[in-house]
């Protein structure tokens, strides 16, 4: 019997932040000019990820996501990717990276085992890059992309968090880059989450916005007719060419995530938007066996009943949630420490 929520939703899919350093500071997530990080001595080894994706895969968990952060900022993460992928359970193994550091890993993280690679771009023009990233690493992050594209990864995807003003006019760009470098691209809603502290309503672009505007330059677009629990919708151009759209903001999945995160310092979060997590860490440096943590991972997920994005739908605020304040005092609650 698959271990449920209590919505009936399975436990599938683990992101694990393998680092909340990050060598960009974007506007739509890391905007304030300090941050708290978590101390050194918090963060997970290498053996004691690997020790926890065993008990969630003795749950039903069988795909995994490395992020931060930026992930490729941990030191040596070929060795974590190399184990993760030596585990028949994991069917799926994928990264989120934004780029910079990654024309000299390429080769490496696909050499390790690494199935799928995702790179945030959310824009081809070097002044908006700066603007937005507040670092001038357009070029790199292209690079490597370049690098990605030539390993033959099971997937490589583009990642764009689309913010009125910001780069709204270069939805079409973006994707006929995508097409360039046989990546598919998709546009994400910005989302009011915590770190997002100029997050508002009147910059969040929404699906029906980003279809419309796309119709316009390519004519008629259909959707895929997918069943699955992935965030994203797909979509087709009249030239067969597709891409995705996640629109956690205005039309969250709530109903079908099976998605949890592990922070870098052992927090189990249940639900991006969730207040508070499970710390993991503790039982597991106090010894626990992998029994013991699996039967813990059982009985947090089988009481599970977030829907976060759903309930912020329903506030109908337009202004950010998770006030700075509260992100001083707790960085777990920082977009860039769950890992995105
Ligand atoms: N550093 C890596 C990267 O840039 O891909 C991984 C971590 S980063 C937090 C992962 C992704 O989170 C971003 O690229 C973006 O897609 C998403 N993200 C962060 N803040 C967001 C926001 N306010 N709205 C929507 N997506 C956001």
């Amino acid at each position: 019997m698959p271990l449920l929520d209590r919505f009936a939703r399975p436990l599938r899919s683990l992101r694990i932040s393998v680092t909340d350093r990050c060598n960009l500071r974007c506007q739509y997530c890391m905007p304030e000019p300090e941050y708290v990080w978590l101390p050194r001595e918090s963060i997970l080894d290498f053996e004691e990820i690997s020790a926890l994706v065993d008990a969630f895969m003795d749950e039903g968990v069988d795909r995994v996501r490395i992020t931060g952060g930026e992930p490729l900022l941990r030191r040596n993460l070929p060795v974590l990717i190399e184990s993760l992928a030596s585990r028949q359970a994991i069917a799926d193994l994928a990264l989120t990276t934004n780029g910079v550091l990654l024309a000299p890993q390429a080769r490496t993280l696909r050499a390790s085992g690494l199935h799928r690679l995702t790179v945030s771009l959310d824009t081809l023009n070097r002044s908006t890059f700066q603007a937005l990233a507040r670092f001038d690493e357009l070029d790199r992050v292209l690079a490597g992309i370049d690098a990605a594209a030539a390993e033959g990864f099971r997937s490589l995807k583009i990642d764009t968090v689309v913010i009125r003003g910001v780069n709204d006019d270069e939805l079409v760009p973006l994707l006929e880059y995508g097409r360039r470098v046989g990546a598919e691209v998709r546009f994400i809603e910005y989302m009011d989450v915590g770190g997002a502290t100029r997050w508002t309503a009147d910059s969040v672009v929404s699906r029906r916005e980003i279809l419309a505007r796309l119709e316009a330059h390519y004519g008629p677009i259909a959707p895929l007719d997918e069943q699955t629990s992935a965030p994203a919708d797909r979509y087709l151009l009249p030239d067969a060419t597709s891409f995705g759209i996640i629109s956690s903001t205005t039309d969250p999945f709530c109903a079908s995530c099976d998605r949890s995160r592990l922070t870098a310092d052992g927090v189990w979060l249940l639900c991006l938007y969730a207040s508070t997590g499970t710390d993991v860490r503790r039982p597991l440096r106090a010894g626990a066996t992998r029994d013991e943590l699996q039967r813990l991972v059982e009985a947090v997920w089988s009481v599970r009943a977030d829907r976060g994005a759903e309930e912020r739908l329903a506030l109908d605020r337009e202004t950010t949630l998770i006030p700075i304040r509260s992100l001083k005092k707790d960085a777990h609650l920082e977009m860039h420490t769950r890992g995105g």
